[in-house]
């Protein structure tokens, strides 16, 4: 009886038991399937990369869905995964050639003229960090998509198509703008014009308004330009009239002396004339009363001719020394115009290299002096550095004070430069509120004391503006000539060091090798 109630017992285990196990086969069968069909579809996402893994891949589907079995799926695993990691050396092979060929289109736009500061930079930035930022093949598509867009602009920049011209641009154009006006040095009523017309650039963004702008700039551009023609040729006009009245001069008194001449000889013709008469006279003459009343008569005649002849010769020595003297005081005139113009295109030459707002050396100066250090640079191997400054969050000046405000604390900051530099730097206004400075003969260890100082000054300048104390500080960015390097490359590196100033906090100096 008791042997009868354990095997119940025991068939009952028995039967939970497989009721158990078939309860984990069915969640171990739907977990199979679910791994199956995940496997599927990875392999699926895998498509169009390779003819060669496609098949094997599809193989490897159908396999597991018949059931797994390692048997037939171990060689099929070994084939896909060498598949696969050679399908991994060729993308990156891929990304890499095709980084490159980004950088490349990039770079031959950075070569090409007439990019506007600020698309020069973005373009900068794409090549630099975000292109760096890329590690699978879809992140180059933002990037691309940024240097067709980048590409477009420049495009339409060339096109100097304004109307087609997003409103976007505006800000850019309004700074290019003010950057060129600055390089402008009039007098007078038309510097006054010129400020109106700046102070209307950084007021209003319109295109409308901008090329209202440029019309009245050019009109001013023409109308300087009229005046100093006109100069030019009342200027010309007046030495010609004196060249014209000392050659009449001169003629006067070649004539005169030539009458002078032919009297003089009529004058010695009649003495030498009386002498020979008196000797022929004397000769012939018979008793002393005779020869001394003959000898007094022609004496007599003789002496007049002799005073004659002396009074001519110092008539002609006074008419010439007159001559002499009003063509001396025409000379003296035309020597003193001469002298006021040279000074006056002196001046000229001076002010279009001047920044007229801070003046300081403006951007064409300055790509005049970065020529002459690089062509030094090349020729005496010296260390040769360039660095670029920024002020920061300058808009926030203008926006908040007014564009006066911005205006005086340019000049401000641009006066503490130039005092805080070394006598042989260079400071230049580059554009805007950005300065550029040259250091010959220094390398980057060298720089870093004397930037630090800089930095530290306009820092530590007192501004206060509407009775608020208003610190401003500056980003520096620096870099040294190399022997393989072009002006145009260095100021793109001294300009990436600028921007990692500005994207590490601003209000510090970064140096790229
Ligand atoms: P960041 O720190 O990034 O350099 O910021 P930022 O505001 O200084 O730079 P951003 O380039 O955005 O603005 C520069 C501003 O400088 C915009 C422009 O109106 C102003 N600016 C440029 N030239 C002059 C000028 O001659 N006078 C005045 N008052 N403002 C100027
Ligand atoms: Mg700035
Ligand atoms: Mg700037």
């Amino acid at each position: 009886m008791a042997n009868q109630t354990e095997l119940e017992s025991l068939q009952k285990k028995l039967r939970s038991a497989v009721k158990n196990r078939e309860v984990v086969e069915q969640a171990r069968q739907s977990q199979v399937s679910s791994l199956v069909q995940f496997v599927a579809k990875l392999s699926l996402t895998c498509k169009g990369l390779d003819l060669e893994l496609d098949n094997r891949l599809a193989k490897f589907r159908a396999a597991i869905n018949k059931g797994i079995d390692f048997e037939i799926l171990k060689p099929l695993l070994d084939e896909i995964t060498l598949l696969l990691a050679q399908q991994e050396l060729r993308q990156s092979a891929n990304i890499r050639e095709l980084h490159q060929t980004v950088n490349d289109a990039g770079k031959r736009l950075q070569q090409s003229q007439g990019v506007p500061d600020a698309l020069r930079r973005s373009l900068r930035n794409l090549l630099t960090t975000e292109l760096d930022d890329i590690k699978a093949t879809q992140d180059f598509v933002p990037v691309l998509s940024r240097l067709v867009d980048i590409y477009h602009q420049v495009l339409n920049n060339k096109h100097g198509d304004i109307q087609a011209a997003p409103q976007s641009l505006a800000p850019e154009l309004a700074q290019e703008l003010l950057n060129l006006t600055s390089q402008l040095a009039f007098e007078g009523n038309n510097a006054q014009e010129i400020d109106r017309i700046k102070h209307k650039i950084a007021s209003n963004n319109q295109l409308s308004v901008l090329l209202d702008c440029c019309i009245s700039i050019i009109r001013l551009i023409v109308a300087t330009i009229s005046q100093e023609r006109q100069s030019a040729q009342t200027f010309l006009l007046a030495i010609n009239e004196t060249l014209a009245l000392l050659h009449q001069s001169l003629l006067d008194s070649v004539n005169r002396s030539r009458d002078v001449g032919h009297r003089m000889a009529e004058l010695n013709q009649q003495i030498d004339e009386k002498i020979t008469l008196l000797n022929n006279e004397t000769q012939a003459a018979t008793s002393v009363t005779e020869l001394k009343k003959l000898v007094g008569q022609k004496l007599e005649a003789l002496t007049l001719d002799i005073k004659l002849k002396e009074e001519l010769e110092i008539q002609e020595r006074e008419s010439i020394s007159q001559s002499l003297h009003v063509m001396q005081k025409r000379i003296d005139i035309l020597e003193k115009e001469t002298k006021t113009y040279r000074d006056r295109l002196a001046e000229q030459k001076f002010k279009s290299l001047q920044d007229s707002l801070t003046k300081l050396p403006n951007r064409a100066a300055f790509d005049e002096r970065l020529q002459f250090e690089y062509q030094s640079f090349k020729r005496t191997n010296k260390n040769l550095c360039l660095v670029v400054i920024d002020v920061d969050h300058f808009k926030s000046i203008n926006d908040n004070y007014g564009h006066s405000a911005g205006d005086k604390t340019l000049q401000v900051i641009a006066s503490a430069l130039k005092k805080t530099i070394r006598t042989t730097d260079f400071i230049a206004r580059f554009g805007g509120e950005e300065f550029t400075l040259i250091m010959p003969d220094s390398d980057l260890n060298q720089i870093i004391q004397p930037l630090e100082k800089i930095r530290k000054s306009i820092k530590s300048i007192p501004f206060k503006f509407k009775n608020t104390n208003v610190q401003i500080t500056i980003s520096i960015g620096a870099t040294q000539f190399l022997p393989t390097d072009n002006p145009q490359e260095v100021f793109d590196r001294a300009d990436e060091a600028l921007y990692s100033a500005k994207n590490s906090g601003r209000d510090q100096l970064v140096i790229k090798k």
